[in-house]
């Protein structure tokens, strides 16, 4: 069956084509680990295992390298103000390096919670300067960049367009440009792809111009062409992406080899609180933790997700994750009625339904849609363990954890939650006899911290 997945290079629901017939080779912008991710962002990710697991349904290979953004991604993504792991690192107290460490363990926890299926590599910026080094060389080479004092700067009016991905025109931009955070760059849109680093600068490398970090484009184009090649399959992200950071991948990869890296570039909307942006000052901003303490497990958060296409804008409320939550349960009880019953079911029944939702999540993603036919199928008047079987394939795709029961979710304390953040960074710092100060400081507000495989687990005593 075809698969059809919308481009935002061509603003197309286009067939899908892979460059090898069995595998698919796929990169994802990765988090830049400065601090906890939130829903929002688990929406990205959320829309890549879509895109992995449909890929598999239909029996492809994968190949996908997602990075993890631990230097180089500055306050705003067009290269201006701090690093923003610097940053962190500033407000923290901390090295930046335990900051990355930190939250990305943070981060890989939450795609579990989720269960989401992790890319079969995931690549640290910080573990591949070398092979930045080389790809900045290679564009400086091939003519495409300049030196200002302090960085060195992708030279955008050298391509033969800049801008396919946006579509922006590139004087529009520069008529709304603000005044230039560096004087000496040539092009509005030019970007740093090498910068010199202050001494107070913590990361930073031995490099051909001195000691240096890469910017924060330059990691996934130099990474990609590493473990992909130098054109791959699909490349994912938010929309936030496409506008300047996704464009300048494509500006590098031109640069560097002359092509456009990947054949579809696709990109999932976001998660809006209460119709607006989430954001720390305003107080919306969730983690799966705040969840939890609320009584969601982090799976009603995936069903909630599937409430909507990846490429509409989803906006979040306490009521919906709720109906999501209630939802999720009569999905299980719908399955676990079909488990023990006992009525013959006609197999060109089962293949129609198996058809519809294959139909359906084949055409762009749509999740959504393939959600109404798993409920037509629990909701079948005649109850029978064939469906129950195409309840479990379905959930190959939906990863609901459909065939086991609800998590039940200890609604922990404030207090008790940030002693147990305490003890975390006490315990990654390697302070023993602290964290057995905080947890005992916990047991004595009636909860029990246990670590297990999985993590942390708090419990009431
Ligand atoms: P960042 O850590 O800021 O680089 O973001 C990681 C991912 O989360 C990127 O793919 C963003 O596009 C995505 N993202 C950030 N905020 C949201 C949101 N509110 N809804 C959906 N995706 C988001
Ligand atoms: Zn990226």
């Amino acid at each position: 069956m075809h698969i059809k997945l919308y481009n935002t290079l061509t603003r197309e629901k286009e067939d899908f084509k892979p460059i090898e017939d069995n595998r698919v080779k796929i990169y994802s912008c990765g988090p830049t680990v400065y601090s906890y991710p939130h829903i929002g962002n688990y929406r990205a990710y959320l829309f890549m295992d879509s895109l992995r697991r449909v890929l598999k349904y239909n029996g492809y290979d994968l190949l996908h390298a997602m990075n993890i953004t631990d230097v180089g991604h500055l306050v705003s993504d067009a290269d201006e103000g701090e690093d923003k792991m610097m940053k962190a690192a500033r407000i923290e107290k901390k090295d930046p390096y335990e900051i990355a460490e930190f939250y990305m363990n943070i981060f890989l926890e939450g795609l579990e919670k989720l269960n989401i299926s992790k890319p079969e590599i995931i690549c640290r910026a910080t573990e591949h300067i070398k092979i930045m080094e080389d790809y900045v060389k290679k564009i400086i080479e091939n003519g495409y960049a300049y030196e200002t004092d302090k960085t060195i700067y992708f030279d955008t009016s050298k391509l033969d367009k800049y801008g396919v991905l946006s579509k922006i025109k590139i004087d529009e931009q520069k008529a709304g440009a603000r005044v230039e955070f560096d004087q000496q760059k040539k092009n509005n849109v030019d970007f740093a792809i090498w910068i010199k680093a202050d001494e107070n600068h913590i990361m930073k490398w031995d490099s051909f111009w001195g000691k240096c970090y890469p910017g924060w484009h330059l990691e996934c184009s130099a990474m990609s062409q590493h473990y992909l090649g130098d054109v791959f399959d699909i490349h994912t992200g938010g929309v936030d992406h496409i506008p300047i950071h996704h464009e300048n991948e494509i500006a590098q990869s031109k640069g560097a080899t002359g092509k456009i890296p990947a054949h579809y570039w696709m990109h999932c909307e976001f998660l809006q609180i209460n119709g607006g942006k989430m954001s720390k000052s305003l107080g919306n901003l969730y983690t799966l933790d705040d969840l939890a303490q609320k009584g969601y497990e982090p799976l009603v958060l995936k069903m909630f997700n599937y409430g909507s296409h990846y490429r509409t804008q989803i906006n979040f409320t306490w009521e919906a994750l709720n109906s999501a939550k209630i939802a999720l349960k009569r999905l299980k009880e719908g399955y676990a009625k079909h488990l023990v019953g006992k009525e013959n079911i006609d197999r060109t029944v089962i293949d129609e339904f198996e058809e519809k939702f294959h139909k359906e999540i084949n055409d762009d993603l749509n999740l959504t849609n393939a959600m109404s036919i798993v409920w037509e199928v629990i909701r079948y008047p005649k109850k029978s363990k064939d469906f129950a079987d195409l309840l479990r394939k379905f959930d190959e795709v939906l990863a609901l954890d459909i065939d086991k029961p609800m998590k039940q979710m200890e609604v922990i304390p404030e207090e008790v939650k940030k002693l147990v953040a305490d003890r975390t960074k006490a315990r990654a710092e390697k302070k023993w006899d602290l964290s057995d100060e905080i947890r005992n400081e916990i047991i004595k507000l009636g909860y029990n911290v246990k670590d297990t495989k999985d993590g942390m687990v708090v419990e009431k005593i």
